[in-house]
């Protein structure tokens, strides 16, 4: 898989992946490229000649995930992944729905907007991961629902998702990953989960274009509920794609499954492998950093590190003097764990298998220098 650096001169300095991951350059070639075939011969002959690429892209898409093709769609982000899934479920008044404490903001609200729906969140244990155990003690009888954030955007833990996944179907109820801070830096296995539905952001850890999303849905799950929303295209359709629109970023589609294609080829233990040992080496490193506090602890962490204590506005200025792109998701993202952390923003430092020791050394140098009220 071509990698061209000349294309993307900043990603020795970009950490932002966690936001929006670095494309390869072959990703940024076929969505553009298609764009040029729509320009040359109409955007529908240029839809029929991708149709090959877009159905590999599915393919892997399945593969990377242990789904079958017709449990996968794409889709146009992540949120409206989680949007059609949570709506499928059709939650009533009485309801409760299960969630945990780094639940994604727009998740929250979603769900707020059902009258009626009580939404209950799992106890945590030290660290800020459900514990399950105490969950199963709780639960409420009604759970119609669990929706569960597998890692949250604002900090780098992992849910225990398998055993959530127990805990929902010993409630007899539905279960949503989201799973948009996860594909991509971690394999996936749908069946060992025991989802109903997952979301996944293609822009992410997966490295494909803006505007692109893929969501799964269990052949159980589309047997017992239905689509709201359907369109012409979607309108009877037994298989997951009933979520999507007949109208879409074809481009983005196609860009989104060479990234699939991508990640498929080099293998995601071996991102994860690798991500896991840079992002080691990031947090030894910040260790070191006088004021600065990593917000997650315990073990088995995320590929990304979240930074409190250093003053966002100031770090930023003068990480961005140096060139070096960061991202710092604010309350909005998990209000109830940023709330519970009493924290509003934090510094987000996302860097992906390209990042060099080099890279980090860098950045390092600047955030000791802003500790120590020498930021130029
Ligand atoms: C980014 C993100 C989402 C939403 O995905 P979009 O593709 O931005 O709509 C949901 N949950 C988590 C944990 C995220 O990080």
């Amino acid at each position: 898989m071509k990698d061209d650096r000349s294309v993307q001169p900043k990603a020795s300095s970009y950490f932002a992946n966690a936001a929006a991951g670095v494309m390869l350059s072959d990703v940024v070639e076929a969505t553009v490229e298609h764009l040029r075939r729509e320009a040359a011969i109409g955007a529908v002959s240029a839809a029929e000649e991708a149709s090959g690429v877009i159905a590999a892209g599915y393919a892997a898409a399945a593969d990377l995930i242990g789904a079958e093709v017709d449990e996968v769609a794409f889709v146009e982000s992540g949120n409206r992944a989680l949007a059609a899934l949570i709506q499928s479920a059709a939650l009533q008044p009485g309801d409760h729905v299960l969630v945990d404490r780094t639940c994604w903001g727009g998740t929250l609200n979603m769900l707020s907007s059902y009258p009626g729906v009580i939404v209950d969140v799992m106890p945590v244990d030290q660290h800020g991961r459900v514990d399950v155990g105490a969950a199963k003690a709780q639960a409420h009888p009604a759970t119609r629902l669990v929706v569960l954030t597998w890692c949250p955007a604002t900090c780098a833990i992992f849910n225990p998702a398998e055993a959530v996944g127990l805990l929902a179907e010993d409630l007899g109820a539905f279960y949503i990953v989201d799973a948009c801070q996860v594909a991509g830096q971690r394999s996936i296995d749908v069946r060992d989960l025991r989802c109903h539905g997952l979301a996944a952001s293609g822009r992410k850890w997966l490295r494909g274009p803006r505007g692109t999303a893929m969501l799964y849905a269990s052949r159980e799950y589309l047997t017992a509920t239905r689509a709201f929303m359907a369109d012409q295209f979607g309108q009877g359709r037994t298989d997951a794609r009933r979520y999507e629109t007949g109208e879409s970023n074809v481009a983005g589609r196609v860009g989104l499954s060479v990234a699939l294609r991508a990640a498929q080829a080099i293998g995601v233990d071996a991102i994860a492998r690798q991500l896991s040992d840079i992002a080691d080496r990031l947090r030894t490193r910040i260790l070191t950093v006088p004021c600065a506090v990593i917000v997650e602890q315990g073990s088995e962490l995320a590929g990304f590190v979240t930074v409190t204590g250093l003053d966002v506005p100031e770090t930023f200025a003068a990480l961005s003097r140096a060139g070096i792109i960061v991202s710092s998701p604010g309350r909005a993202y998990a209000p109830l764990d940023m709330d519970a952390r009493g924290l509003t923003s934090v510094i987000r430092i996302a860097p992906h298998v390209f990042s060099t020791a080099g890279d980090i050394d860098a950045l390092v140098e600047v955030l000791e220098r802003v500790a120590t009220g020498n930021p130029s």
